[in-house]
């Protein structure tokens, strides 16, 4: 299964206008200047490139790239790369943003990129997409490195393409420098427990969340939207703890058994199923729609974006919803959430869990040293239960929502390094 760095899919709700709004709010209860409201809004660089690349039929085809680094504050900028048609310059600057935001959330030493090119992997061979990733590669030699800006899987790419970016970096350089992008193969110093670390995340922030309601996880239940990576391992380890799972989806529809699903199965049906659940009969079947207004304490989206919507927030009878996607509840949907008393982990905190061990792979690859399973487990626990403790106090503090904490949280420090660092002016 590829894995996607942390990074919304854009669509006609724009979940990143919701964002915009969001930040906006935040900016405003933080009471920042004009002058820094700008410095935290428009982008430190933004690079475009054409990539020429000779096609299996002999004829060349030029692509376009982009890079845009939003912020370098708080250290290297990290972001992934996508592959898709619909990739274009303003999509790849709000998704660098994201990113700033994201990290910063977490306490991790990185600003926010994102790199794309807009073509389509689907209609490409494997040697199409080598030489593409190479062209770029070569053509970001100056923005890309370990110290500088670093990059990672996003759609439409995955660990193989990263092993690309690796080697034509590394040959550039004279020396084997597996530090300037995460995301890689684990032989090439790719980290243990990345697969599963998205889903561990939400695991944390959900039983995070929980305690604060008072919900103790062996009474409560769990429906969970999407079974893909993080929806299936989210489950997983959120049953491990204890939770009854009793509602469950896919893109084939969405099941529910009161009793509770065996998630470790499920993953096992799935795996043998052409990657869905279809023809699932451990449940019954319902519809996506039905899922988000079941009756279970927590609900955790995890699928795709704009699922949360005006028209159905006032259905979700869950107490808890933890955002495993990104941008899955849109901006007029807050209001109906925040007025019924839900609490919401919002992705950039929930979703965390990911470029979390990204990070740690990189800090591996620099000491030159490999981390067990079970500490990189601890340390991203730690960090994730920290980042919610520091969310959940700002959202007592200045008696708003944990969305909009965590923008408060995101922003004032990243603000306050650009102070303490100094302007040029
Ligand atoms: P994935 O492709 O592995 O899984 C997506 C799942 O959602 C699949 O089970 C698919 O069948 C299901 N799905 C698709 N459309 C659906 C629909 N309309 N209704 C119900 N289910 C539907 O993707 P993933 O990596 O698990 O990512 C899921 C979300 O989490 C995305 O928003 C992604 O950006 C975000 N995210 C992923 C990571 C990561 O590390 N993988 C990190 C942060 C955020």
């Amino acid at each position: 299964m590829t894995y996607i760095e942390p990074a919304p899919i854009k669509d006609k709700e724009n979940p990143l206008e919701s964002m915009m709004q969001r930040f906006d709010a935040a900016v405003k209860i933080l009471g920042i200047s004009e002058e820094m409201y700008y410095i935290l809004k428009v982008p430190a660089r933004q690079v475009t490139v054409g990539l020429p690349v000779t096609m299996d039929n002999g004829q060349i085809k030029v692509f376009e790239g982009y890079r845009v680094i939003h912020s370098t504050i708080l250290g290297p900028s990290k972001g992934g790369i996508r592959f898709d048609p619909a990739v274009n310059i303003d999509e790849v600057r709000a998704l660098a943003a994201w990113m700033t935001w994201k990290c910063a959330v977490v306490d991790i030493p990185y600003g926010g990129a994102k790199g794309g090119i807009a073509c389509n992997p689907r209609e490409m061979s494997a040697g199409e997409m080598e030489r593409l990733m190479r062209a770029y590669t070569i053509s970001m030699l100056d923005i890309f490195g370990p110290d500088k800006d670093i990059p990672a899987p996003d759609m439409g790419t995955g660990p193989r393409e990263m092993a690309w970016l690796m080697d034509e970096y590394s040959k550039a350089k004279g020396m084997t420098v597996n530090a300037v992008v995460t995301g890689k193969p684990l032989v090439l110093g790719g980290s243990l427990g990345r697969t599963e670390a998205t889903g561990r995340g939400v695991m944390v922030s959900a039983l995070a969340g929980m305690e604060k309601l008072r919900l103790n996880p062996y009474r409560a239940t769990a429906a969970v939207q999407g079974f893909g990576n993080v929806g299936s391992f989210a489950a997983k380890l959120l049953q491990e703890k204890g939770v009854t799972i009793c509602g469950l989806s896919d893109i084939s529809g969405a099941y529910y058994n009161a009793r509770g699903i065996d998630i470790e199965k499920t993953m096992a049906y799935r795996n043998a199923n052409n990657g869905t659940l279809d023809g699932f009969k451990e449940a019954d079947l319902i519809t996506n729609e039905e899922l988000l207004a079941l009756n279970v304490d927590v609900l955790v989206p995890a699928a795709k974006e704009d699922v949360i919507t005006h028209e159905n927030a006032a259905n979700i009878q869950a107490k808890l919803i933890v955002e495993g996607a990104n941008g899955p509840t849109s901006a007029s949907a807050d209001d109906i959430i925040n007025s019924k008393g839900i609490m919401v982990v919002p992705d950039i905190l929930a979703n965390a869990g990911g470029v979390t061990v990204s990070y740690f792979e990189w800090v591996q690859n620099r000491i030159g040293y490999k981390w067990t399973l079970d500490r990189i487990n601890r340390r991203s626990d730690r960090m994730m239960k920290d980042a919610f403790d520091h969310v959940f106090e700002t959202s007592q503090k200045h008696g708003v929502s944990l969305r909009l904490a965590a923008y408060i949280v995101a922003i004032d420090k990243v603000a306050s390094t650009y102070k303490f660092r100094g302007g040029y002016g």
